[in-house]
């Protein structure tokens, strides 16, 4: 049967995506709708709902670790790490995902 989840099909290569970067346990690639120059989706392998569902504090550990190795690899020094947690926040695909966005100047606060 077809995994329901979009990410969890982009990590096994079911949806065919190029990754900026990858190790065992996270992928990350391009957002599909890009809302700055740089801007990469860093998930874990795993699925994992969301933040609040995340219990493995080691796999969030190498999840910002791989945030920084995505961003040095699209080129960004400088960059804004988000993880939108609930609709409220703006999360619409309940997969873990941290956004890597860099390339343009950022206001704060977001909106
Ligand atoms: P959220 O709104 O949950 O914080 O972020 C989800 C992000 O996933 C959005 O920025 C959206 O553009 C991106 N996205 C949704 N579907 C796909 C897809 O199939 N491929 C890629 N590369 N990005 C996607
Ligand atoms: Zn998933």
């Amino acid at each position: 049967m077809m995994d329901p989840c979009i990410f969890c099909q982009i990590a096994a290569g079911v949806i065919p995506t190029p990754f900026v970067y990858t190790d065992d346990d996270v992928v990350a690639f391009r957002d599909i709708q890009p809302q700055a120059p740089v801007h990469l989706l860093v998930i874990p392998r795993r699925h994992i709902a969301s933040l609040n569902e995340a219990h493995d504090e080691a796999l969030l550990g190498r999840l910002m670790a791989a945030a920084a190795k995505a961003a040095a690899a699209a080129g960004a020094a400088q960059y804004r790490v988000v993880i939108n947690t609930g609709a409220q926040a703006g999360q619409s695909v309940l997969h873990l995902h941290a956004h890597v966005l860099g390339g343009r100047a950022m206001a704060w606060p977001p909106g």
